[in-house]
């Protein structure tokens, strides 16, 4: 008989290897094995008719399969077993890459469960290694919800839940309620008063969306696209299409738009912001485009007039080291609209900007800019059109917590013929091929950016941990030939923008800098992109500091250099060498940190929250969100709620000093 300290290797299917692998966990005992909880859940109880699955959806269908699965081998080390599978509804074309067993697994005319991620191009639905099993198969893992485990090499899914399964059997009896009933009550009052929280906030986003709506807007003329479209150097993506679509819809409806384009970096959102400020020109409405740094609103300058030019559209730029003739000339033309377009930093709307007929409102890298900034803008006479573009991609239903007060705009496609940055991870006894490789590079001309983790001064931080200066100076004497630039946090706004502006010249090759570049600047003749101390940094800003490179024509790299040891250090990296897709990452991120650190950081704008996680209440929040959109729907302005229609006003004006 088993009991709580039993060894793992009891269980069926558990020999050495797993039980090792196991162990890498920190599993022993069949207890262990049951305080290892799952990252999340899955539901995976409903089946979905094949016709009623969309694009990009993970779901279970219940098909027969229509033909006898075929084996191709397409060459050494890749193999595909395909056939089609149908239901009452329509049909999904199943491929599975190197798993030939399923030719003999999988048989004509049988019926069996499907789980996968679903891909529609035009009338054709497919999808790719699914899980499969028969329905009802004991132990299975569709039709039910299922736990989502941390895994690692020798375990997968399956075999964490059988062996987690087993363990709860044989051990139910000796599982008795630990915690007093009060304390159980406790829990429920806990998660009433996050229910609560988020309730409140749930209420207060979506009276905000409530109450913009009905705010009245300029009405744009309808216009014909295609005449923006044929002037541009390529050809629109379909996502870019749709976000342009999207927008102009909101800018033709007579309510203010407020948008979130959200898109992958690379993926073009400047166009989009182009064909709006383009759209408003036509209606004879000046927009306003603020970017955060004064090297960006430069580059966006250059981008906006090649898109613009064409149509002999007017714009100027004004940022903080304009000058106070600039400056002078610039504020002259806003008043009296002799500008179509500006392009600057903050300096837009200090309080001696005065604009005559302001339209629309861009900002850049939303993340950057919080809530107050974002109504001081709107604070500027009439009710411009607001666009937000965002590179940081985040699972749509995040989005619209993060953004509640926003409608979003994805552009999850990039332009054709984009390279793919290769990414690899590597360890300290990688360094002197590194050194070698970035010699190699800047011989050629290219030019390389370091990114060391941002290092406050602090004596508990591990030696290891690269400063962004002391590895500048540690490379500039490995490099005597070359010059190394270096930019921090630290610096005053105009010296970094200086050190920026030399580095995109080209006047030095290397810039060593902490994540100050993270933010979109363009520079082509970048061909390497080295993270040092790689396992500090976020997925998410991992794949932001690689889109930095792979710009230009040149191939690319990306370096990731740790020394960190753990597997989890390891997967979270691997995933990076793996993809180039922004979202994939961001899912990947969130799988396994856990929503509650992948929100950590870019939490500005909302109220502080005194009981709820952001992220570790999600399911919480998604039913709070619904619950409060039925309460709002019956009663818009809250005024039969008294009690929480106070409680909803004050949430964002109490916490309005904390917006950054
Ligand atoms: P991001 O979304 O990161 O701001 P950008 O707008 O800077 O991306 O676009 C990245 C690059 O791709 C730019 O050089 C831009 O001119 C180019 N680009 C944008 N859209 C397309 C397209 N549809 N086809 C080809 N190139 C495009
Ligand atoms: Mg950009």
């Amino acid at each position: 008989m088993a009991n709580l300290q039993t060894d793992i290797r009891y269980l069926k299917g558990i020999g050495e290897k797993k039980a090792l692998a196991f162990q890498k966990l920190g599993v022993f005992t069949l207890y262990d094995l049951l305080c290892y909880f799952p990252r999340r859940y899955e539901d995976r109880s409903v089946y979905k008719p094949i016709a009623l699955t969309v694009h990009g959806e993970t779901v279970c269908i219940r098909a027969l399969v229509a033909d006898t699965p075929r084996l191709t081998r397409i060459r050494r080390g890749l193999d595909l077993v395909k056939f089609r599978a149908v239901d009452e509804s329509g049909m999904v074309e199943i491929t599975y890459f190197n798993q030939s067993y399923r030719k003999d697994g999988i048989h004509k005319g049988e019926s069996y469960v499907f789980y996968g991620k679903i891909e529609v191009s035009g009338a054709r639905r497919s999808m790719t290694n699914p899980v499969c099993e028969r329905e009802d198969t004991e132990g299975g893992v569709t039709g039910r919800i299922v736990p989502v485990y941390r895994m690692n090499a020798a375990l997968n899914q399956r075999t964490i839940l059988q062996a987690v399964r087993q363990a709860l059997e044989s051990c139910r009896e000796e599982l008795p309620e630990l915690l007093p009933e009060e304390i159980r009550a406790l829990d429920i009052a806990r998660r009433r008063l996050v229910f609560e929280e988020l309730f409140v906030l749930a209420c207060a986003l979506g009276k905000m969306r409530e109450t913009r709506v009905k705010e009245q807007g300029c009405r744009l003329e309808p216009v014909e696209i295609e005449e923006f479209y044929a002037e541009l150097p390529f050809r629109p993506t379909g996502a870019q299409r749709r976000a342009v679509e999207e927008a102009l819809a909101d800018l033709a409806s007579g309510s203010v738009m407020n948008r979130l384009v959200q898109g992958d970096v690379g993926s073009g959102k400047t166009m989009v912001a182009a064909a709006l400020v383009w759209a408003a020109w036509k209606s004879g409405l000046c927009s306003a485009f603020m970017a955060p740094t004064e090297i960006l609103a430069q580059q966006h300058l250059t981008t906006m007039d090649r898109f613009l030019s064409p149509f002999g559209i007017r714009m100027g730029k004004l940022t903080g080291s304009s000058t106070a003739k600039e400056k002078r000339e610039i504020k002259a033309k806003l008043q009296s609209g002799e500008l179509d377009l500006i392009i600057g930093t903050h300096a837009l709307f200090s309080q001696d900007v005065e604009y005559k007929n302001l339209g629309l409102v861009i900002t850049d890298e939303q993340h950057r800019f919080g809530v107050n900034q974002r109504s001081a803008m709107i604070g500027k006479g009439t009710r411009p059109h607001v666009l937000v573009m965002s590179a940081t991609p985040i699972p749509r239903t995040l989005a619209l917590i993060l953004y509640g007060d926003l409608d979003v705009s994805i552009i999850d496609e990039l332009p054709p013929g984009r390279q793919k940055v290769d990414t690899f991870a590597v360890d300290e006894s990688y360094r002197a091929r590194l050194n070698g490789f970035i010699r190699k590079l800047a011989a050629e001309g290219r030019q390389i950016f370091v990114v060391c983790p941002m290092v406050e001064e602090n004596e508990d931080l591990p030696m290891e941990l690269k400063s962004a200066e002391e590895h500048a100076r540690e490379l500039q004497e490995a490099f005597p030939e070359l010059k190394v630039a270096c930019v921090h946090g630290k610096m005053k706004p105009k010296d970094k923008d200086a050190v920026m502006a030399a580095f995109v010249s080209g006047e030095a090759d290397i810039l060593v800098s902490t994540t100050v570049i993270e933010v979109g600047v363009d520079v082509p003749n970048a061909c390497l992109m080295v993270v040092e101390n790689a396992e500090r940094f976020g997925l998410s800003q991992l794949h932001q500091l690689r889109g930095r490179v792979g710009r230009g024509s040149h191939k690319s790299w990306c370096i990731l250099v740790s020394d960190a040891d753990g597997d989890e250090v390891r997967a979270r990296l691997d995933i990076l060498c793996k993809t180039n897709d922004g979202f994939k990452v961001a899912e990947e991120d969130l799988r396994l940190r856990g929503p509650g650190d992948f929100f950590g950081s870019r939490q500005s704008g909302l109220p502080e929250m005194h009981v709820a996680d952001l992220g570790g209440d999600a399911q919480v929040l998604q039913r709070a969100q619904q619950a409060a959109l039925r309460l709002l729907a019956a009663d818009p302005t809250l005024q039969e709620h008294p009690a929480l229609r106070e409680r909803v006003d004050r949430l964002f004006h109490d916490s309005a000093d904390s917006f950054n």
